[in-house]
């Protein structure tokens, strides 16, 4: 079996939404919010792919550019939630990076980015990842675009496994730094450090063989009634599992 972060974090917040999505094969459109993070993510892309060789940032007009152009290109694909105004949330995306490009990019200089890692389960079950970017400075990279500040909490099995793959393939890292970019009203560029320790490492290695087990006994648990996933807002397959029904 082949999985990913994000398939095991699917898992983990609800087992019947990963259910839905990869075994019975149900695509729900993404929200804008989601549509907005991949577009400054191909944009960042973009920009650091070439600075390994270049050494030099993208002018920040390209940057926007790039980001502008995924942004269209995607939002047929999104189902805005009602809350979401594409006009917003595009503005909201193009102050974030303008910010990001102009006082934290001529920072950083990439070695390698998007950084095909793969860690091998017994039974050859494979987790298959891709690292946004790793600097010069041995950091570990991973950009996130959110409505709110993040703590760094909620991407500590990622990071973690990122982090052994790095390891186990005998390269040097110093730290993980989530790049947060934060679309509030004033945007913020909220960069947070992150040292992983060994067990952490050996932890997350449990977590996925854990999930890569119940989903080969069909095991799908559904999330808690009180997690805030299991809502309408935010669960795409509210209707399909609970008819719309609080329990
Ligand atoms: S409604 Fe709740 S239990 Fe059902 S798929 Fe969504 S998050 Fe999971």
């Amino acid at each position: 079996m082949k999985v990913s972060a994000s398939k095991i974090n699917m898992y983990l917040r609800c087992g019947l939404q990963y259910y839905f999505r990869y075994e019975q094969g149900i695509k729900i459109p993404p929200p804008g919010i989601v549509i907005t993070g991949s577009s400054a993510h191909k944009a960042l892309e973009f920009n650091f792919t070439q600075k390994i060789e270049s050494r030099i940032d993208k002018k920040v007009d390209e940057v926007l550019d790039c980001f502008s152009d995924t942004f269209e290109l995607k939002r047929n694909e999104a189902e805005f939630k009602d809350d979401e105004k594409p006009a917003e949330l595009k503005d909201k995306g193009i102050s974030v990076l303008r910010k990001f490009q102009t006082e934290n990019s001529p920072l950083i200089q990439p070695v390698k980015c998007e950084n095909k890692s793969m860690i091998i389960f017994e039974n050859d079950h494979e987790l298959e990842m891709y690292i946004d970017m790793i600097d010069d400075k041995d950091n570990i990279w991973d950009h996130k675009l959110s409505s709110r500040k993040k703590t760094g909490n909620e991407d500590l099995l990622q990071l973690s496994l990122y982090s052994y793959a790095i390891k186990k393939s005998n390269q040097h890292i110093v730290k993980c730094c989530i790049n947060n970019l934060v679309i509030t009203k004033e945007p913020q560029v909220n960069i947070l450090p992150v040292i992983i320790n060994d067990d952490q490492r050996e932890r997350s290695l449990m977590y996925v063989s854990s999930v890569i087990n119940a989903i080969q006994k069909q095991v799908f648990l559904p999330a808690p009634p009180n997690s805030w996933i299991c809502s309408e807002k935010w669960c795409g397959y509210w209707n399909l599992c609970r008819g719309g029904k609080k329990i």
